[in-house]
């Protein structure tokens, strides 16, 4: 079986397929890149409005994108990405269903990290995988606020503030856990770890929360 065979398995990008898999040369750890195109009847998507439209051009330069390592290999997409003529919103790049905006980690990546970090601390998670924690906080934040679009935020009645250092030097985000009985987890990510950071979360929980109680907590996950 080839490794094309398995990732078409385990991804469904309609228009795009996978092309050429080669070994990186002089890498510390082994590296493959996977070529991705698109496919000759595909049109792309507007990354704007997210409509099909004709394409404009093609950038030189291929990105790329990280998947979900196996064996300890490293899993990379290489893509150029086109750019599209939209009547709506005029030259702009395409959407690609495999990352979002800059990223330069597939989605499917993402989520593999964040539920690592789920599991294990983040430091953990960013010695064995070998993922820098900028990179891995990326991942835990991009899973937050997908669960904030879908979650049930009422009743909440405990909740935990701690700081996580970011980037290098004094840069902090702030992150908010609920930790009630029975309900344990990480409900909010935010930028700096000011005063103002967290009337953004209050502001973003609502005026109809039922709080009792505000701590100080370390967080088992670090
Ligand atoms: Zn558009």
């Amino acid at each position: 079986m080839q490794l094309k065979t398995i990732l078409n398995r385990v991804t469904n990008y309609k228009s795009f397929v996978f092309g050429k898999i080669t070994w990186q040369e002089d890498t510390p750890f082994p590296v493959v890149d996977v070529e991705v195109k698109p496919r000759a009847n595909g049109r792309p998507i507007c990354s704007g409005c997210g409509h099909a439209r004709p394409g404009y051009d093609t950038m030189p330069t291929p990105r790329r994108f990280d998947f979900i390592p196996f064996w300890g290999i490293s899993v990379v997409f290489v893509y150029s990405m086109r750019r599209v003529d939209c009547p709506a919103c005029g030259v702009k790049v395409e959407r690609v269903p495999w990352a979002e905006g800059k990223s330069t980690m597939t989605e499917e990546y993402k989520w593999y990290l964040a539920k690592w970090a789920r599991r294990m601390s983040w430091k953990e998670v960013s010695d064995a995988l070998r993922v820098s924690w900028d990179r891995l906080f990326e991942a835990v934040k991009h899973a937050v606020y997908w669960g904030l679009e879908r979650r049930n935020l009422e009743d909440i009645e405990s909740i935990g503030v701690d700081e996580v250092q970011w980037r290098r030097g004094h840069h902090y985000q702030t992150v908010v856990y609920q930790l009630d009985e029975g309900q344990k987890r990480l409900l909010w990510i935010g930028p700096d770890r000011k005063a103002k950071t967290l009337l953004r979360f209050f502001r973003f929980l609502g005026k109809n929360c039922t709080f009792r109680l505000v701590t100080q907590f370390m967080p088992p996950t670090r």
